[in-house]
């Protein structure tokens, strides 16, 4: 029986020149990562690579998975014949068969080695004649057909599959060739769209949560690491650090001018993040804000939380809509988690009427109206991690046990 294969198809990557063979490795350990546990063979051949198992099948679930790999363009499900004529042949007759309802067809043969005899408009000319014959009712169309039927001839095999076995995937570069980021992630609809985006591009994502813990349950930690599970078939996340925020946002709605409170708290937020990258060794911090959204994301504000940060913040959904978004959270699997409801430290303590338009100089006064180094120090001591084992690219920071260890000894929590 002629062995079935994923095919995966790659675009970018394709075009990166010297560098090519790091992201066709990276994604190559990426996608053994996301088959983990089931056998299967990944390997690089030409302008592809291909997943193989040993009893020549694929099981039912695995092109999904594949597509959902950054870096992969598409995935196709072929099979993978030999030289002999009549072997390439039945499978396009089947790979036709498997099409459904369709009217036109055509052959579209490639060579990508020259060891194989035939070239690739002869190799169209004999397979259509053979499907033509195998399809008497259908008929051949060169522009536009209803359904192709693909013939690849590489390295030393044939690959046949119809465009309707191949399916889109994630698009991007492998996660691990664009370095770290830290994202601000919250359990909303934004945040783990904006971490996904970030993470198709090729950046090991570590998100922080900050919850509202103690003054809130701890729902929206879980529901955060429910988005972080969602996430891992396209393996961006490998830690996730929760901040419980609560005590610093009472103590700032006590101290500070109503109005400017959530700006306070993100300030706040951006600051113990940009700490948890340098400790990392990421390199921007990335958030779900989109421009006008809410209060706290018009220009005005976002500069003044800006201001707090050396390191560049990344905005991937600036100029999206929340419909957009929505639609995304739905393609990446995080819609119905955002959907529920959890008090997170955005509910706690907010303003009737916040400021949409804070001007420096007040923002400057609110932000001494209370010790926010020492608050970072104190949120840094008490910050927590859950490790998720999907993201072969993340690497955890070797100082931090250390670090640790002088700052706080006994508080260091390490959820597992
Ligand atoms: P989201 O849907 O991502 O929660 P949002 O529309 O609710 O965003 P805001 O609450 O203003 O908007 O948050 C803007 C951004 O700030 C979020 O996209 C996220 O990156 C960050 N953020 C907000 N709340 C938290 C939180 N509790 N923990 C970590 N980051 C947060
Ligand atoms: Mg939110």
């Amino acid at each position: 029986m002629t062995p079935r294969v994923c095919l995966v198809h790659y675009h970018e990557i394709g075009l990166k020149g010297k560098n090519r063979s790091t992201f066709e490795r990276q994604l190559i350990i990426n996608l053994k990562r996301a088959l983990k546990g089931r056998a299967a063979q990944v390997e690089r051949m030409s302008g592809y690579v291909r997943v193989s198992f040993e009893d020549g099948q694929v099981p039912e679930d695995v092109p999904s998975l594949v597509a959902k790999v950054p870096g992969v363009a598409r995935v196709s499900l072929a099979w993978r014949c030999g030289f002999d004529a009549e072997d390439y042949e039945a499978a396009a007759v089947e790979s036709l068969r498997s099409c459904g309802d369709f009217q036109t067809f055509k052959v579209h043969g490639r060579r990508s080695c020259t060891d194989f005899p035939i070239h690739s408009i002869d190799l169209n000319r004999q397979v259509g004649s053979v499907l033509c014959e195998a399809f008497p009712d259908k008929r051949v169309q060169m522009h536009h057909p209803d359904v192709q039927v693909n013939v690849h001839v590489v390295q030393g095999d044939v690959y046949v599959y119809a465009d309707a076995a191949s399916m889109r995937g994630a698009g991007g570069l492998p996660v691990g060739t664009a370095g770290k980021v830290v994202t601000l992630l919250s359990s909303g609809f934004d945040s783990p769209v904006a971490t996904w985006m970030v993470g198709r591009r090729g950046a090991t994502c570590v998100p922080v949560h900050f919850s509202g813990r103690p003054m809130t349950s701890d729902q929206s930690e879980w529901l955060t690491q429910d988005i972080v599970r969602a996430l891992e078939p396209a393996g961006i996340v490998g830690r996730l650090y929760v901040v419980p925020f609560g005590e610093c946002q009472r103590e700032i709605s006590l101290k500070s001018p109503q109005a400017l409170r959530v700006i306070m708290y993100r300030r706040l937020m951006f600051s113990v993040a940009e700490r948890v990258a340098e400790l990392e060794g990421a390199k921007a911090l990335v958030t779900g804000e989109s421009l006008g959204q809410v209060a706290s994301q018009t220009l005005e504000n976002i500069n003044a939380t800006n201001e707090v940060v050396k390191m560049p913040v990344f905005r991937p959904l600036i100029g999206s809509d929340k419909t957009e978004i929505i639609e995304r959270s739905r393609q990446i699997g995080t819609y119905e988690i955002s959907c529920q409801d959890s008090p997170d430290c955005c509910t706690l303590f907010m303003p009737r009427r916040p400021e949409t338009h804070a001007r420096m100089p007040q923002v400057h006064e609110a932000w001494d109206t209370f010790d926010h180094d020492a608050m970072v120090e104190e949120l840094m001591r008490n910050v927590e991690y859950i490790d998720f084992d999907s993201c072969p690219s993340y690497r955890p920071p070797r100082e931090l046990r250390k670090w640790h260890h002088e700052l706080a000894p006994a508080e260091w929590e390490v959820v597992e």
